[in-house]
């Protein structure tokens, strides 16, 4: 796999500032809108978007600048963590929130046109943003969740006009005078934005554009296997122009905090504390998983800081079948506490044990 450091152009050393920099010339460069059907551009724009998710998070960073690819997850499943299609977007929400201008244009305006830094374009209404949370059982099986949101829509009984400044063009010419002769330019109607359209009579309670904010349920069907930072684009779910086109609704998703699992992209972490009588004998032991309760079987004389893989157990991959896996860290549970039977019984376990074998070991540092 190729160094990410090389994907986006900067040494090891680079500040943020210069990786975001040098990111946004790429992402400029290779933009799909700008190289239409041309897929080596676009494995390119891929590539880029994805070491700048790393890079672009100094937790991410100092993981992969230590364990290279693996250490981010990028290791055995290349092309894993891109982009995908199917409205799904592995992209983060920091991409996402600072490129914006970037992201956020229509394939038909291209990144150049330059209007939809407020998600605003020409004929259709605004994008809703909403985040919503997710728990790391739901993100296991994937599940529909019903949310409300409130769109803009055209109060009922506004009466439409044709827009007074664009004559209902959406556009406005501007002539400038320079030195190399006039300067025509056409710019988003500044009245109507783009809608050709502006509101005359309008009843009570709706806004000086027309528009009233209508609640609305609606369903989300949460791809099993994602993470913090996705999105997922929902067409024509966002609040509507006066003449009723919709912008998009963009679903951010956040995992909630859970008391005992860590997740780690595909594969989750948790610590189970054992008895020291199950750590010298073995035995099976019930644990749960974020698909629910599964049996793992402790290996007679495990020692405290083993790590036992449970495969398999894991998060759902978005594009293949398979699972991550859960990794179990055994810690040997010390009572702080004894009855008078038990405290006698572990003075003759002491007597009966074998002395220690290796008394002292360096520490592995
Ligand atoms: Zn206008």
């Amino acid at each position: 796999m190729k160094d990410l450091y090389d994907i986006i152009g900067v040494s090891k050393q680079a500040s943020q500032d210069e990786i975001k920099k040098a990111y946004r010339k790429l992402a400029l460069k290779y933009h799909p809108d700008k190289n239409p059907d041309d897929q080596e551009a676009e494995k390119k724009f891929k590539e880029a978007a994805e070491a700048y998710a790393v890079l672009s998070d100094e937790q991410k960073r100092s993981r992969y600048d230590q364990f290279g690819h693996a250490g981010v997850g990028m290791g055995d499943n290349p092309g894993q963590g891109g982009f995908s299609g199917g409205g799904i977007h592995m992209s983060m929400d920091d991409i996402f929130s600072q490129f914006g201008d970037i992201f956020g244009g229509s394939p038909f305006e291209g990144i150049f046109g330059g209007s939809s830094r407020s998600g605003r374009r020409k004929g259709r209404g605004s994008d809703i943003r909403i985040k919503l949370k997710i728990s790391y059982e739901e993100i296991a099986k994937g599940i529909e969740k019903k949310i409300k949101i409130k769109r803009s829509v055209l109060a009922k009984g506004a009466e439409l006009i044709t827009c007074p400044t664009c004559h209902g063009q959406g556009q406005v010419t501007t002539v400038q005078n320079t030195i190399l002769g006039q300067m025509r330019s056409a710019s988003l109607c500044p009245h109507c934005e783009g809608s050709g359209k502006r509101v005359g009579n309008r009843p009570p309670g709706a806004g000086p554009d027309g528009m009233i904010k209508k609640e609305e349920t609606i369903k989300i069907k949460v791809p099993a296997g994602v993470e913090e930072g996705n999105y997922m684009t929902l067409n024509g779910q966002g609040n509507e122009d006066v003449s009723g086109n919709p912008g998009d609704l963009l679903v951010m998703f956040e995992e909630e905090d859970h008391p005992y699992f860590v997740r780690d992209g595909e594969h989750v972490l948790l610590e189970v504390n054992i008895s020291y009588p199950t750590a010298v004998l073995g035995g099976k032991v019930e644990i749960p998983t974020v698909g629910g309760k599964a049996g793992l079987k402790i290996p007679a004389g495990i020692q405290s800081g083993q790590v036992l893989r449970m495969r398999g157990k894991g998060f759902p991959r978005m594009r293949t079948k398979s699972n991550g896996d859960q990794l179990v860290k055994i810690q040997l549970d010390t009572p702080k506490k004894l009855s008078r039977e038990a405290k006698k019984s572990i003075e003759s376990l002491e007597k009966s044990l074998n002395p220690i074998q290796k008394p002292f070991t360096k520490i592995d540092i």
